[in-house]
């Protein structure tokens, strides 16, 4: 593998130092930044604003070359998958939901996940690695490139908002997440506002507060029962981190308010967790909590053991949570020809055998 420094995902500061060492200017590592954040350069020969025989120089140290892209695919529904292959040769998928006047990046933070969720594809899949904050950013950047939205005004770019509902576990791997989305909010950048960017977690409790602060992005739980023994098997997080713990932290999460709820994801799964009785107790859970319901039926994998509810019975479902005062839009399935829906995602890299990796507080 190259030895050259990777520049997408290096912080401003980062980048400047990395700069310095080979002789450049501060002002230059602005001017870089602008070449890689609002115009989407891919190589150093289209920085114009930087002299010819500096393209050498920075070509001779470094690198900002985009991951390759193995497969582009587009569903009967416009929603977009793309398989991303890193230098590493591991891979993760990504997928771009349009809707008429913007549009969702669902992005992905891990290769495979530590959690094992019942229901989840990618929950099958070991967990691989963490992607780096310099991966994460480039999956933003390949959809700016696929969308062709690099040198449109901004009125005209479907690609507004992201959410980190793909592959993985956001909160195991926060400090990445963090650099990466700091790098996305960036004013003189991709400038995705914090307001734009939704958090999925299956509940990392002590992570929550942190995520508050320091990004102040809308939060999403993966919440999926109202009861800690069935939510012990659908998310087994659950065993450590329970309901009412996972609750105390919505309440003071310091991001949400009566403007920005947190959306509660509830996967509809026939028999198992939407029962009339389970919409009156996730009411009364919520009571006191800035929150709105988001009713996911429930996408089949292969393998999988679970059903999705009828439409009737997440209509009644639904009925309930809307009748406490809680808005609960069903999902609309996008992309399901390509697997590209929620909980289909799954890559075919695998850990190596007998590799150590890091788990982090995997409760299984
Ligand atoms: N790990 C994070 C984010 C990725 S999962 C989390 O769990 O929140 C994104 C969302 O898709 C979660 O709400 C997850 O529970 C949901 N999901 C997973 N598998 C699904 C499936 N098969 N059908 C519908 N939603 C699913
Ligand atoms: Fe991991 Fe989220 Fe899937 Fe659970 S639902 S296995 S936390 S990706």
């Amino acid at each position: 593998m190259s030895q050259k420094i990777h520049l997408i995902g290096l912080s401003k500061v980062e980048l400047a130092e990395k700069l310095k060492e080979v002789g450049f200017e501060a002002f230059r590592a602005k001017q870089v930044w602008h070449w890689l954040y609002s115009k989407g350069a891919t190589e150093f020969s289209q920085m114009t604003t930087i002299a010819k025989d500096k393209h050498q120089l920075l070509d001779d140290h470094f690198t900002i070359a985009r991951p390759r892209l193995e497969k582009d695919l587009v569903s009967f529904d416009g929603t977009r998958k793309w398989l991303v292959e890193y230098p590493d040769k591991n891979k993760v998928e990504m997928v771009f939901i349009p809707e008429t006047d913007r549009g969702a990046l669902c992005v992905s933070s891990q290769v495979g996940c530590t959690l094992a969720c019942t229901f989840c594809h990618t929950g099958t899949m070991p967990l691989v690695r963490n992607l780096t904050a310099g991966d994460i950013v480039s999956q933003v950047l390949i959809a700016r490139d696929g969308l062709g939205e690099w040198n449109k005004k901004r009125e005209d770019c479907l690609f507004t908002n992201i959410v980190l509902m793909g592959m993985g576990e956001p909160l195991y791997n926060y400090e990445n997440v963090k650099k990466a989305l700091t790098i996305v909010m960036d004013g003189e950048g991709i400038a995705i506002s914090k307001r734009r960017i939704t958090l999925s977690t299956s509940g990392v409790v002590p992570v929550i507060e942190q995520v508050g602060h320091e990004l102040g992005v809308n939060l999403a739980i993966s919440l999926h029962a109202v009861r800690d023994d069935l939510r012990n098997e659908l998310v087994p997080l659950n065993k450590k981190y329970p309901i009412a713990q996972l609750l105390e932290a919505c309440r003071n999460y310091p991001a949400a308010n009566n403007a920005r709820r947190i959306t509660f994801e509830y996967v509809m799964l026939k028999g198992v967790n939407d029962s009339d009785a389970d919409a009156r107790e996730l009411v009364r859970l919520l009571a006191d909590i800035h929150a709105k319901v988001n009713l996911i039926p429930w996408n089949s994998w292969p393998g999988a053991k679970y059903e999705t509810s009828s439409r009737n019975r997440i209509n009644a479902f639904a009925q309930i949570v809307n009748d406490a005062g809680y808005s609960s839009p069903v999902r609309a399935t996008r992309g399901e020809d390509i697997m590209a829906a929620c909980g289909q995602l799954k890559s075919d890299s695998e850990r190596e055998k007998g590799k150590k990796i890091y788990l982090q507080d995997n409760p299984n």
